[in-house]
Parts: structure tokens; C-alpha cells; sequence
């Protein structure tokens, strides 16, 4: 079932050359929201996640990287946090992150997406230069503010040199398809004195859950956190704190320069390959199931990367009627699939009363959109992307679980 990659694989934990496919799907979008009515043929990858025969670590290597630069300056911006719950997650990490910090700190803030962060650091009196690549973002959103916006990919000659009381860094390096030089990079940014905060969604959190919407285009790498732990060594970081993020799903590591780690233990991996994809192939069947049992339209509700999983997984046999979503910014764009784009819009109870379910793809949201559709009126079945776990159903049924 594996697929040749287009170039040798290896594997950027340890070196190997061996790996086995656990997952794969042909036409993956790589976006997950674009404008209306772009060609209909562009826009899709293929997904062949691998785990490395000697470590067990994950990567996406049909992931294509000499479209990586395009990839995230077409990016639109996402993760524009749009509910109080999203507000308030933004607003405990900058906290978290000012605890540790002197007063009026200089703060690097690498792949900011919308930049909410780098706003609530700036709030919190941090002088922030902000590096972003979207071109969906320009610096009138940042005027007055505090936030230096650098649109291109890090590291930026404009910085070269500059050392950061704090350098952050949230949901990118699982983007990054080498991310040794990158770390290099943030820890040559860092000052000796400084702290370092990076998060990343977790590998062993998909492991545990078995979640397959996880697996999209835009992350290139699957970490585990003992991975992550050995590249964040190497590169000269000292492990301060380790956060658990949204229930496991993501893991923060508070971060102090160290030496450079040179001699290293390695462990091997405690995951069999084939038993993970066939736990992973039985949850997709099953989502496949339940979408066939669905007796009429079906709407989405979440423009986000799940979305983008869901459509590349499942539109070509689902005829998805509508995605909804909070995000104001996404009037006008798309999600899309194999089978087509769905404009985006806003929730309304008359839309919402046509449909015989409602798929949420937001799953870390998905109490907090249920409570809201039912306040609209809508009654039928609500099914999340969460996958709760094997033996632990959750209030709200999950597409995946048994
Ligand atoms: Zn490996």
C-alpha cells in the first residue's frame, strides 16, 4: 500500500530511510477556505503519512516541498479566534507568557496567522515583531499597536542578528518540513536570558484517539512529545515546563536556551505501524457509514483544517449542502473538495431547518456550536469530528467512534 516518494524519504528524528504508510488519500486539499471560483483541478496534495520503521515518527513525505513558500503566502488566515472560548485561550497563553518575562520585553512571534497574539502580548506592553507569510495579512491591521509586522517566512534578514527576550512560536513547526535549521533559527533569535514558547498539536494525542481528521495537507510532520523533546535539544533548548493544550489534543514547551545537545540516547518505537492504520482505516469506514445513513442534506459547521480533511476523505460519496462558520473575514471564500467548492456562510435558523444533520468539524469548539444551533431551533442529529476516544463517548456522537 505504500507509495514511492518523489524524493528518497528520511526521516528528520533519526535518519532513517525506512518508513511504512499508516495513512493515505489521494486528493487532499492543501487549503482549507479559498476565494470562490478558483480552477477546480488546482489545490489538491496527496497524503502519505509514513511512520518511520526505526522511530516511529510521522511525516506526510508526499508532502511537496518546493510549494511549501506558495502554500502559506496564499494562505487565508485561519484560526481568527471568533468565540469567547477562542478569546480566552489567546488571552491565558499571552499570560502565560508575560509571567516569565521583564518589563517592556522585545517579543519575536514566528507564523502568527492573524495575529491575535502578537495584539494581546502587545496589549500586555511587549514590543512584538510579528514574522508571517500570508498575504492575506497587511500591516494597517497592526497600526498603532505595538506589533511589528515582517510578512515573509522566518528566518527574515530584517532580524538577522537580533537577539528576543521571548521568541514565540505557535502551530508552525508541525508546517515545516525541516525543522532542524528552523530551531536553529528561533534559538539564534533567542537571548541568553530569554525564554522560548513553542506549541504544536500532539502525535500522541492522535495515537490515542485515533483521530484521522487530523491528518491534513498543511502539517508535513506528526510529533510525539519525546520527539519533539530530542529536536528541541539538539537545537540548544532546555526544557522549562511541558503544557497539555486542549485536552492533550496540542502541547506547549516553555523553553530557556541551553548547549546544544551532541550525544543522545534512542529510543525505538512502541507503536506498531500496521495495527495504528488498521485501527485508522476502521474509523474511516465507519465515518463513511454514518454519512450514508444521513437521509437528506448535510451541513458543516467549522471552515477549518477537519473540514479540509472531511471533504478530501469523504465529498466524492457525501454530497455536503452547506458550511457554516462564525469567521466574518470568510464571506465570499470556499471550502472545497474533489467534488467541488461550498461557499462559506453564516449560521441562520431558515438555512439550519432544511438540514437533516449537521456535521461540527470544529471539534475543540463543538459544545459551544451545538449549544448555539440548538438555540437556533435546529433539532436533528448533531454529530462532532471529535474522536473521543476508544472506550469514552462524549455528549455530543462522534462521526469515527464505535
Ligand atoms: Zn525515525
Amino acid at each position: 500500500m505504500s507509495t514511492p516518494a518523489a524524493t528518497p524519504h528520511r526521516c528528520v528524528v533519526c535518519g532513517s530511510g525506512d518508513a511504512a504508510t499508516i495513512w493515505s488519500v489521494a486528493r487532499a486539499p492543501t487549503h482549507a477556505v479559498r476565494p470562490a471560483g478558483m480552477d477546480a483541478a488546482s489545490g489538491f496534495g496527496q497524503l502519505d503519512i509514513a511512520a518511520c520503521s526505526h522511530c516511529g515518527h510521522l511525516s506526510n513525505r508526499a508532502f511537496d516541498t518546493d510549494a511549501a513558500d506558495e502554500l502559506y503566502g496564499a494562505l487565508v488566515l485561519t484560526n481568527e479566534p471568533v468565540s469567547p472560548g477562542m478569546i480566552a485561550a489567546v488571552d491565558e497563553t499571552a499570560g502565560l507568557i508575560m509571567r516569565h518575562l521583564k518589563q517592556a520585553p522585545a517579543v519575536l512571534e514566528v507564523g502568527g496567522g492573524g495575529g491575535a497574539l502578537s495584539l494581546a502580548l502587545a496589549r500586555r506592553s511587549a514590543r512584538v515583531d510579528l514574522v508571517e507569510p500570508s498575504r492575506a495579512l497587511g500591516p494597517e491591521r497592526f497600526a498603532g499597536t505595538g506589533v511589528t509586522l515582517h510578512r515573509a517566512m522566518f528566518p527574515v534578514t530584517a532580524l538577522a542578528g537580533r537577539r528576543f527576550d521571548a521568541v514565540v512560536c505557535r502551530q508552525v513547526i508541525e508546517h515545516v518540513p525541516e525543522p532542524a535549521p528552523f530551531l536553529a533559527a528561533l534559538r539564534g533569535s533567542l537571548a541568553d536570558d530569554g525564554i522560548a514558547y513553542l506549541e504544536l498539536p500532539s502525535a500522541d494525542d492522535i495515537l490515542r484517539r485515533h483521530s484521522i481528521v487530523d491528518f491534513h495537507y498543511p502539517h508535513v510532520h506528526y510529533y510525539r512529545r519525546a520527539k519533539m523533546e530530542l529536536l528541541l535539544a539538539r537545537a540548544g533548548f532546555a526544557i522549562a515546563e511541558v503544557f497539555d493544550i486542549k485536552q492533550g489534543h496540542d502541547m506547549g514547551f516553555l523553553l530557556r536556551a541551553a548547549k546544544p545537545l551532541v550525544h543522545e540516547a534512542q529510543a525505538s518505537s512502541d507503536v506498531s505501524p500496521s495495527k495504528f492504520a488498521a485501527a485508522l482505516a476502521e474509523r474511516r469506514a465507519r465515518g463513511a457509514q454514518r454519512l450514508a445513513a444521513i437521509d437528506g442534506p448535510i451541513a458543516l459547521y467549522g471552515a477549518n483544517a477537519y473540514a479540509q480533511a472531511l471533504l478530501g476523505l469523504y465529498q466524492e460519496t457525501t454530497p455536503f449542502a452547506a458550511m457554516f462558520d462564525d469567521t466574518a473575514s470568510y464571506a465570499g471564500r470556499c471550502v472545497y473538495g474533489p467534488a467541488g467548492e461550498i461557499t462559506i456562510e453564516p449560521p441562520r435558523s431558515e438555512r439550519l431547518a432544511g438540514m437533516a444533520a449537521v456535521v461540527i468539524p470544529a471539534y475543540l469548539h463543538d459544545a459551544e456550536i451545538a449549544r448555539k444551533i440548538a438555540a437556533m431551533g435546529f433539532r436533528g442529529p448533531v454529530y462532532t469530528l471529535r474522536a473521543h476516544g476508544v472506550n469514552t463517548p462524549g455528549p455530543i456522537a462522534s462521526l469515527f467512534d464505535p
